[in-house]
């Protein structure tokens, strides 16, 4: 079978498949090279939100949970292959006003009697933590079982598992795709082509471009992100003994990452904007390095240590994410939008399951 796209989704289908006995070739131009500009997967800063979101019932509900769990098991496998992947456990949801408040009280109510660990902070409790938070939050809800990955060092991780275990690669853009007896054809920018009985798109934004060649409209518009990697001041850190700090902090939609893990033990990532098409606006980014008008001294001292941006893949006509198959042995796992690390296992696994599913 032929995947398009090594970004997060491509690869995680491309190891689940070939962990399952199937023979799979990637086709993505940027392997083993830079990522693609504007590629979403190598921007993102893998904050895994499964428990804090708004539904309890659906099918995005439904992909988060299992998501969550595949994360687990996946994450376990590839260290036991001796693959080092930094994360982190923990994520606190910030209250900016009284509506969110309530909301954060509901949801913490809703998932009480599902066993899911949420608990409610009080802005004392908030204010005890250093570096401080924004003052003006009047309280948080924490998951205990979201968090954070890598997703640079999960990526790599699973190229490196799927070619030992004889995934074949190739480093060539996908110009077309057309029907071919009974599976299909993808044609390649040196001219070649490639067939195999099943075809899966996730090449992100150039999906539908793809899928227009073979008469399927599926729009889906690219959402730019822009994020900001930080090296904090000689103030509190975040490995300090009481520091408590609960993991990813989220105020006002901006996520702060602490990463202890990277040179020095004293940066964090911050992101991202939400900017539809375009050209990078210096105003989000200016918003973002303020974190979202959060007015705290240690993150106004803080260095910029890096600035990046990429694009998310938002489905135009529909929900996110975009799993379809419009016509027998044509998959599209794309449109992940804002989820597509958390995402990324459940996805996987619904790709095998329709392979595996369908009639021979
Ligand atoms: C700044 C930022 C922060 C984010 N933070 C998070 C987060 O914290 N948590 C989260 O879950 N999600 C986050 N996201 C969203 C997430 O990054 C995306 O949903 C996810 O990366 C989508 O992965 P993908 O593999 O579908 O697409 P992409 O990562 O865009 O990969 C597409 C791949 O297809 C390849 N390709 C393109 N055209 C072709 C072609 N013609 N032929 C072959 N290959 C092709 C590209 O080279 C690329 O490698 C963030 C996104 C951004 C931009």
């Amino acid at each position: 079978m032929l995947v398009v796209g090594g970004g997060i989704i491509g690869l995680s289908i491309a190891w689940l498949l070939q962990r399952r006995g199937h023979r799979v070739v990637l086709v993505d131009p940027s392997l083993d090279g830079p990522p693609a500009p504007g590629a979403g997967s190598q921007a993102a800063l893998g904050v895994l939100m499964a428990q804090v979101f708004h539904r309890s019932s659906g099918r995005v509900w439904r992909l988060r949970q299992r998501s969550h769990s595949l994360w687990q098991q996946w994450i376990a496998g590839l260290e036991a292959e001796g693959h080092r992947l930094p994360r982190r456990r923990g994520l606190l949801l910030l209250a900016a006003d009284a509506a969110e408040q309530v909301r954060q009280q509901r949801l913490a109510a809703g998932r009480a009697p599902l066993g899911l660990p949420l608990s409610l902070r009080s802005s004392e409790q908030l204010r005890a933590l250093r570096p401080e938070l924004p003052a003006a939050a009047l309280g948080g809800l924490h998951s205990a079982a979201d968090g954070q990955l890598d997703p640079p060092s999960v990526m790599a991780a699973l190229l490196a598992s799927a070619r030992a275990g004889g995934l074949r690669t190739l480093a060539l853009e996908a110009t077309g795709i057309e029907r071919r007896g009974g599976g299909w054809r993808l044609r390649c920018g040196d001219g070649t082509s490639l067939d195999a009985p099943w075809l899966v798109l996730c090449a992100g934004v150039a999906t539908p471009g793809l899928l227009a060649g073979a008469g399927h409209d599926l729009p889906m518009e690219p959402v730019r992100g822009q994020a900001l990697e930080l090296e904090l001041d000689d103030g509190p850190g975040w490995s300090e003994p009481g520091s408590g700090w609960p993991g990813v902090v989220v105020w006002r939609g901006l996520n702060l990452v602490p990463r202890p893990d990277l040179p020095g033990g004293r940066r964090c990532w911050l992101g991202a904007t939400l900017e539809p098409g375009g050209d990078a606006d210096p105003r989000a980014l200016e918003d973002l390095r303020g974190w979202a008008g959060a007015e705290l001294p240690w993150l106004q001292r803080a260095t910029v240590v890096h600035h990046w941006q990429g694009e998310r893949c938002r489905p135009v006509r529909q929900p996110a994410p975009v799993l379809e198959s419009p016509e027998p042995g044509l998959l599209v796992a794309s449109g992940h939008y804002r989820n597509g690390v958390l995402l990324a296992p459940a996805t996987a696994e619904w790709v095998a399951e329709r392979i595996e599913g369908a009639p021979a």
